[in-house]
């Protein structure tokens, strides 16, 4: 399952359906209401010479970020260190656990 399949039609797929990333019961363990989360969790590695780069310029031209944006040659800040994740998260779970929490897990299931 990735994001763009997910929701190319608008819903889950049905053999994308999967348990609670979290607690790991149905995604709809806790009936009405009929709600569950979608989550996509990325990686990213910050490039810290194009932030210094474009931190650089924006002190060049005297604090004014609007300006620097137009102006610098930097596009991205970042490069995707991993694949996106996709999980799903019954309604209950996401005030028992953290988005850092739950990246966590992920992670070391995947190790
Ligand atoms: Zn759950």
């Amino acid at each position: 399952m990735n994001g763009a399949d997910r929701t190319a039609k608008g819903g889950l797929r049905l053999d994308d359906v999967k348990p609670c990333a979290v607690c790991g019961e149905g995604i709809l363990h806790g009936g009405v209401p009929v709600f569950f989360r979608a989550v996509g969790l990325e990686y990213h590695v910050a490039n810290a010479q194009a932030i210094q780069q474009h931190a650089g310029l924006e002190q060049m031209l005297g604090e004014a970020a609007p300006l620097a944006r137009i102006l610098s040659p930097i596009d991205t800040i970042s490069a995707v260190a991993s694949r996106q994740v996709d999980l799903l998260v019954c309604l209950d779970c996401p005030t028992r656990t953290t988005v850092a929490e739950l990246a966590e897990e992920v992670a070391n299931r995947e190790t």
